[in-house]
C-alpha cells in the first residue's frame, strides 16, 4: 500500500490542527460484543474484535483475548456491524440551481462538510459520489484522504461519460459523440484518477418525463473498453432491464439503479444471479417524494434532526412538500416503488449482488433504504452484507474493505439494539470508528441543532 505510506508521510509533516483520520497506532479492542461481520454469516454472541493501525487484527471469543493490551470499549449488549457504505449520493454543495432552474457547477464546501459529517454521524463510513462537479468533489476526495476533514472514505467518479443532452450531460460532464475523437476528453477524466466511471443509458421518455437522446450502445461499449484498460471500473445509470441488458453485455461493471420502469424479468433475475453484476437499490430516492408528500414526519426523527439544520426542514416541509405533491413524477414513483422492490428481491433470491444506494444526500437516507429493502421481503441479514461487503465488492475493494474480518481496514458501528431482528436497530447507533479510530460524533459539523 505504497499510496497509503505516503498519505501517512505526508500527515506527520502537516500542522497539527489536522484531524488525525488516519490510522492511530493504539489498539482499540471491542470486547464481548455480537459480531454481525457483513459476510452474511449468523451473528456470533462473545466476541472480541481488536483493533491495530487501522485494521482489524483479532477476533476470537472474549475470554481468549482477555489480554490484549489498549483502550477497552464494553460490548456487553452490543451489536457489532461493519461500517455502512452509501454506493449512490451526490454530495451537496456541487451543483447549484439558479432562480431560472439552470444547473451549474458550484463549490460550496461548508454545505459538502455538513452532508460528509451527517454520514459519518449515521454511521456511514463510505460513500460513492456518482456525478457531481469534478473540481468540487474531487479537492474533497484529496482532503478526506490526506486526513485533513471529517469525512467517510470517498469514492467518486467526477463528472458522468455520456452523450450529448443525454441523461446527465450537467455541470462537468464529459461529452461522447464519436469514436477515437472522443478519447482525449476521456483522457482529461481518467486523469483525475476516477475510482469508478459512470455511464447514462436513459432515454427517459418514460413516465412523466421527457425523450432525450441516448447514448449508442456501441459507443457505450468502446467507453467501457477504454476505462477497463486503464484498470477503472464502470457503472451505468440505467432504469430499464431492456437498457440494463444492453450494458450488461457491453462489459458494464455495475448497474447504478434498480429496474423501475417496470417489472423485472424472472430471466433477468438468472442473468443477475449468473453475472453478480452489483445492482445499487437507491429506493429511497423514488419514493422520498410521496414519502415527504404523504408523512413528512420522518423529518422529525433525531438523525434528520442532526442531518439537516432547522431552516431546510422547514423549507422541505413548507416549500418542497406542496410542490412535490403537484408532481406527476411523485406518484409516478409511488407506483413503481413495490415494482422496484419486487424486482430486487427478485434478483436477490437468485442470488443477485445487490447494493445499497439511496441517490441521496444525507446519512439518514441511508437507514431508510434498508427498511425499504426489509419491506421488500429481503432478510436483515442479507440485508447488512448488502449495505456493506457488497458496496464494497461494486468499488472493487472486497478485500480489503467491507467486513469485519482480519486484516481488513477498521470502519465499524457499535450498535445497542440488534439489527438482525428488526433492520430499524441499525440506527441505535452508539460509536462509528474510521479507519481504526472512534469518531467523536457530537463533534461533527453536521448542520442540524439535535447535537447542540
Ligand atoms: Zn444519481
Amino acid at each position: 500500500m505504497i499510496l497509503f505510506s505516503k498519505t501517512r508521510a505526508r500527515l506527520v509533516v502537516a500542522a497539527t490542527a489536522v484531524f488525525c483520520t488516519l490510522a492511530q497506532a493504539d489498539t482499540v479492542i471491542f470486547d464481548n460484543v455480537t459480531l454481525i461481520d457483513g459476510t452474511g454469516r449468523d451473528p456470533l454472541a462473545g466476541i472480541s474484535v481488536v483493533v491495530e493501525d487501522g485494521k482489524f487484527s483479532q477476533i476470537a471469543p472474549a475470554e481468549t483475548l482477555a489480554g490484549v493490551e489498549g483502550t477497552r470499549i464494553d460490548g456487553t449488549g452490543r451489536y457489532l456491524i461493519p461500517g455502512l457504505m452509501d454506493m449512490h449520493i451526490h454530495l451537496k454543495g456541487g451543483v447549484t440551481v439558479t432562480e431560472t432552474g439552470l444547473r451549474e457547477a458550484g463549490n460550496d464546501r461548508q454545505v459538502g462538510l455538513a452532508a460528509l459529517a451527517s454520514y459519518l454521524y449515521s454511521g456511514v463510513t463510505a460513500v460513492y459520489d456518482s456525478g457531481n462537479n469534478p473540481d468540487y468533489i474531487f479537492a474533497l476526495r484529496d482532503e478526506e484522504r490526506s486526513g485533513s476533514i471529517e469525512s467517510p472514505r470517498i469514492f467518486a467518479t467526477g463528472g458522468i461519460v455520456t452523450y450529448p443532452g443525454s441523461h446527465g450531460s450537467g455541470p462537468g460532464y464529459t461529452p461522447v459523440d464519436d469514436w477515437p475523437e472522443a478519447k482525449a476528453a476521456l483522457d482529461d477524466h481518467i486523469a483525475r484518477k476516477p475510482d469508478i466511471l459512470k455511464l447514462t443509458l436513459e432515454e427517459r421518455g418514460w413516465g412523466a418525463r421527457p425523450m432525450i437522446p441516448l447514448l449508442p450502445v456501441d459507443l457505450m461499449q468502446k467507453v467501457i473498453e477504454y476505462y477497463n484498460d486503464h484498470g477503472i471500473r464502470t457503472t451505468v445509470h440505467t432504469s430499464s432491464e431492456r437498457r440494463a441488458r444492453q450494458a450488461i453485455f457491453a462489459g458494464i461493471d455495475n448497474l447504478s439503479h434498480p429496474i423501475i420502469q417496470g417489472p423485472a424479468t424472472e430471466a433477468f433475475g438468472r442473468l443477475m444471479g449468473a453475472k453478480k453484476i452489483p445492482m445499487v437499490t437507491t429506493l429511497a430516492i423514488g419514493e422520498g417524494y410521496s414519502r415527504l408528500a404523504e408523512s413528512p414526519d420522518f423529518l422529525d426523527q433525531p438523525l434528520y434532526q442532526a442531518s439537516l439544520s432547522a431552516d431546510e426542514i422547514e423549507t422541505l416541509k413548507t416549500e418542497t412538500r406542496p410542490a412535490w405533491q403537484e408532481r406527476k413524477w411523485t406518484w409516478w414513483m409511488q407506483i413503481m416503488t413495490p415494482i422496484a422492490q419486487e424486482g430486487l428481491a427478485l434478483i436477490h433470491n437468485a442470488g443477485g449482488v445487490l447494493v445499497l444506494g439511496t441517490d441521496q444526500t444525507i446519512g439518514p437516507a441511508v437507514h431508510h433504504e434498508m427498511k425499504l429493502l426489509a419491506d421488500a421481503g429481503i432478510p436483515a441479514k442479507d440485508i447488512i452484507r448488502i449495505a456493506t461487503l457488497n458496496g464494497a465488492e461494486f468499488l472493487g475493494r472486497e478485500t480489503d474493505m467491507g467486513s469485519i474480518e482480519v486484516g481488513k481496514l477498521a470502519d465499524a458501528v457499535l450498535l445497542t439494539a440488534n439489527p438482525v431482528e428488526d433492520i430499524t436497530n441499525t440506527r441505535s447507533i452508539e460509536l462509528v470508528m474510521k479507519n481504526g479510530r472512534v469518531i467523536d460524533r457530537q463533534s461533527l459539523p453536521v448542520a442540524g441543532t439535535a447535537l447542540r
